[in-house]
């Protein structure tokens, strides 16, 4: 038996993929599958946003790329971060990825994206020049996409100002979020991530945006047992009954990627929403039940209802954190992939 299981449900994420390719409604989907699938696994996550009609694979590092390369021989692949040496430019050649460049010296024999920044304030050229033979993209990023729809347009007015005499290039600037709210950021392409995976860009309930969540994470009750008045569970004594009070401890905890700010949320067990109590442990946490349940009682920590988001909110973070943070190798976990 295993501390816990992750489940991805590859069916979910090609319903995600088309509901974003309607949502476009003609340019293309890009799969951006950087950080191994946001969690999910690259490889699996990429076979299926191309089975359903994704036309790239979006990454951040060159080593991300070679690694789906020797998966997806003949896909594009398009490296959106900086290279980290000349080394790995040479790679990127050899093994036909589309690097996106930022600053300086433009590599021969590369395709290459020349990345504006438009108001990101981070990678990007202040000025476009004009593009040599191995340009065959320009793209920008969007800062607001999710939360201010007004600066995200002063962004596309500048994108669209200084790449307007090369339309016969891809143009692309849309995320998740622009591509579901704001269809003057579609043009050619849209680099979709956090969608794709069935997560709200918006950080709310994604099924509002006709999305799934592709990952769920079950694992069980190790123990259960009951605290006396004034017996507390866990480090720092964070939670002490204040009645008599039945607890489940799940094993697992911040090492797996439960983190120990998720403290308050909610969980299911046996079905039913209960709450995170006392300090979360590196391989543990407690749940405070209503009654004697038997160990071995199911534990739905994410999916089946329980939502990314939420855990987000209590942990004042976003649902890329979190699931960029799930420990899915063999060593904590159980990964089964599915076609639901
Ligand atoms: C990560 C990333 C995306 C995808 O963003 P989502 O919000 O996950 O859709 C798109 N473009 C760039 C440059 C990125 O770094």
């Amino acid at each position: 038996m295993h501390r816990s299981e992750l489940t991805v449900d590859l069916g979910a994420l090609r319903r995600n993929a088309r509901t974003l390719l309607r949502a476009l409604d003609g340019p293309r989907l890009w799969a951006v599958v950087k950080a191994n699938g946001y969690g999910h696994g690259a490889v699996d996550v990429a076979g299926a946003a191309l089975g359903a009609g994704a036309t790239a694979l979006c990454v951040a590092t060159i080593p991300e790329g070679l690694a789906l390369r020797s998966e997806y021989r003949t896909e594009r692949i398009l490296v959106m971060g900086p290279a980290g040496s000349n080394r790995e430019v040479a790679q990127a050649r050899e093994a036909g990825l589309e690097l996106a460049i930022a600053d300086g010296e433009i590599p021969e024999g590369v395709r290459v994206h020349l990345k504006l920044d438009t108001g990101m304030g981070r990678y990007g050229l202040a000025e476009l020049p004009s593009p040599p033979a191995e340009v065959v993209g320009l793209m920008t990023h969007l800062a607001t996409a999710d939360s201010d729809p007004e600066f995200a347009r002063e962004q596309l007015e500048r994108f669209r100002t200084a790449t307007a005499e090369f339309s016969h290039l891809t143009r692309h600037a849309a995320n998740s979020a622009a591509t579901l709210r704001l269809p003057e950021s579609h043009l050619d392409a849209a680099r979709c991530g956090v969608a794709l995976y069935g997560l709200s860009p918006f950080n709310t309930d994604p099924t509002a945006d006709g999305l799934e969540p592709v990952l769920s994470w079950q694992s069980t009750l190790a123990q259960v047992k009951r605290l006396e008045p004034g017996q507390s569970t866990g480090y720092g004594r964070r939670f002490v009954a204040a009645e008599p009070t039945w607890i489940g401890i799940v094993p697992v905890g911040y090492a797996d990627g439960f983190r120990r700010d998720f403290a308050g949320t909610e969980v299911r067990v046996a079905g039913e929403p209960r709450r995170v109590v006392g300090t979360v442990s590196m391989d543990s946490f407690a749940v405070e039940l209503d009654r004697e349940l038997p160990a071995g009682a199911p534990v739905v920590l994410l999916g089946h209802g329980v939502l990314a988001e939420t855990h987000a909110a209590v942990a004042g973070t976003i649902n890329y954190e979190l699931v960029c943070g799930i420990e899915s190798g063999p060593l904590r976990a159980r990964r089964t992939v599915i076609d639901a």
